[in-house]
């Protein structure tokens, strides 16, 4: 089934910039699609309209299945810094999504003790931010992306400020996570390799304005350590 469908969606700010032109692209259940594309191609754009977060100036961009309009539970966001709050320890930053939906901090315990456990990181649910290293701060931000159970998780180049190996190390974790979690990803990037190691199905996008200009399907994900 289609989760999320674009069709003919285009985009233009305020500032006279057109974002997105003639995109169309659908997302299907279960899935661990690549966007791929040189930076300002609208992959960004892309996501923000999946979230809700922007809207289109034409075109559509539809959840066929949903039934209602409210997709915000559905989603978990992880952006490219892991944006972290800095005076808070690892287990209340996982907890915010919940906290915004108005989940306590007690009852939010499980979801959070499990979502650390996902990424590995169950031992530091009472660390801070700055005791961690880069990998381990984006891991944390996976955590809490998936601590609303997300059927859909959208990721903004998540590895792009990390080294080599720990990139290598999450990719790596991010299959585990998917074949365990079985929700659908969206996977910006604009690593010809990343998206070729991670996902099923490699959307390409060109820019001004961005659009689908290619599909590589059928492809079959790295090992899952
Ligand atoms: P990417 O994620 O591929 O780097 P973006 O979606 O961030 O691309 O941006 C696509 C284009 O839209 C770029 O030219 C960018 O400068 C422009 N853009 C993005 N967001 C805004 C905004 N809020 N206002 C004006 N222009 C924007
Ligand atoms: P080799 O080809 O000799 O195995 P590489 O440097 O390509 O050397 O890979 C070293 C190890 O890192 C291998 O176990 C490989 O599976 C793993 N690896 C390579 N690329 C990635 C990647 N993008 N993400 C995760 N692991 C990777």
């Amino acid at each position: 089934p289609t989760l999320v469908s674009f069709k003919d969606v285009s985009k233009t700010f305020s500032n006279g910039v057109t974002a997105l032109a003639g995109f169309d692209l659908d997302i299907f259940a279960g899935e661990f699609v690549s966007l791929l594309g040189p930076s300002g191609c609208g992959k960004s754009t892309v996501l923000r309209l999946i979230a809700g977060l922007a809207e289109p100036t034409d075109g559509s961009v539809a959840w066929p299945e949903a039934r209602s309009d409210d997709h915000r539970g559905e989603i978990g966001f992880v952006f490219q810094d892991a944006t972290l709050m800095p005076w808070a320890n690892v287990a209340d930053n996982v907890w915010l999504p919940l906290r915004l939906r108005g989940v306590s901090r007690r009852d939010a315990q499980d979801r959070i003790v499990e979502s650390l456990a996902l990424v590995g990181l169950g031992d530091f649910a009472k660390a801070y931010p700055r005791e961690l290293s880069g990998g381990m701060r984006m891991r944390v931000s996976i955590a809490r992306a998936l601590s609303l159970k997300p059927r859909l998780l959208l990721m903004d180049e998540p590895f792009a400020a990390l080294d080599e190996i720990a990139r290598f190390r999450l990719n790596d974790d991010l299959l585990r996570l998917q074949g365990e979690l079985r929700c659908t990803v969206v996977f910006v990037t604009h690593s010809v390799y990343e998206s070729a190691y991670l996902s099923s199905r490699i959307a390409v996008m060109s820019p001004r304005p961005g659009r689908i200009v290619a599909a590589i399907e059928g492809l079959s994900p790295g090992p899952r350590a």
